[in-house]
């Protein structure tokens, strides 16, 4: 049976500047109008950040919950997930959205070197996002840039901290942190099936390992992350004109590759998430 596959659109992040891209969007309209097309071209996740009128990252809940308004106005049964990521050292303002309850809401359990500093993940920090979640029944994608991750993932997913279905991202490309990385990768995919048999998974490759990513994980038989979070360009010289090309871009992959594209309904089956 062909496995449909569920397209991830990450269309703002906490980095990625107008200066780098003027189709990152920014403003809450920007961000309904990309993540809109985004939908149209495939896209059945949309993994949100919000940003002040600087283009600074925020993590203001009226933000949040004017984008989340519109996203249910503009993409019926689009699954919103929040970032609680976005703003390393913030503390418990990180999961100060969740009461919006949104379908879903990224979630690291670990720490590790971003960049230019330490993304900061302390035990007591994830225990009580991981509580908030679960208070407002908010479905967690564990985002795992190291081994260690799956591995308290899954610890976290057995002794009841997570709510809903345990779904786990490999992040890799990232500077300073795991690396695009074949062996690896496949031994990310392998390890999670030994602990957690049948758990779904999803996997994002920052910058120019994007699409490396992206073909890994359609050809696996995994999800795809894609978006301007991650990566602003098409290729080496051209930048993505919007979100949805680099949707268009996975969706070929999956073409290819004789993947169909997960409806939304399909992705909530998948996802184990209320129609
Ligand atoms: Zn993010």
């Amino acid at each position: 049976m062909r496995k449909p596959c569920i397209i991830c659109i990450a269309i703002t992040g906490s980095v990625s500047t107008k200066a780098h891209n003027p189709a990152v969007p920014i403003t809450v309209t920007e961000q309904i109008e990309s993540t809109h097309e985004a939908f149209e071209a495939g896209a059945t996740i949309a993994h949100c950040h919000v940003r002040n009128d600087d283009g600074s990252p925020s993590s203001d809940p009226d933000k949040f919950a004017q984008l989340q308004e519109g996203l249910r106005a503009h993409c019926p049964q689009m699954i919103i997930q929040f970032s609680t990521g976005g703003r390393s050292g913030a503390g418990a303002a990180r999961g100060g959205m969740l009461p919006l309850q949104p379908d879903m809401a990224s979630l690291t359990v670990g720490s590790n070197n971003f960049p230019t500093r330490v993304y900061e993940n302390p035990p007591d920090l994830v225990t009580w996002l991981a509580g908030e979640m679960r208070k407002y029944r908010i479905t967690p994608e564990i985002e795992a840039f190291d081994l260690s991750h799956i591995h308290q993932a899954v610890a976290l997913h057995k002794a009841g901290a997570l709510y809903g279905q345990l779904y786990v991202q490999f992040v890799m490309g990232v500077k300073n942190a795991m690396p695009a990385d074949r062996d690896v990768f496949d031994y990310y995919i392998k390890t999670l099936e030994r602990l957690a048999p049948g758990t779904p998974w999803c996997a994002a490759g920052i910058g120019r390992h994007q699409i490396e990513l992206n073909e890994w994980a359609i050809a696996a038989g995994g999800h795809v992350r894609t978006g301007l979070e991650d990566n602003v360009r098409l290729d080496r010289t051209t930048l993505a004109p919007s979100n949805a090309a680099l949707v268009k871009r996975a969706v070929e992959i999956c073409d290819r590759h004789d993947r169909p594209i997960a409806s939304p309904e399909q992705a909530r089956a998948i996802l184990g998430l209320a129609a």
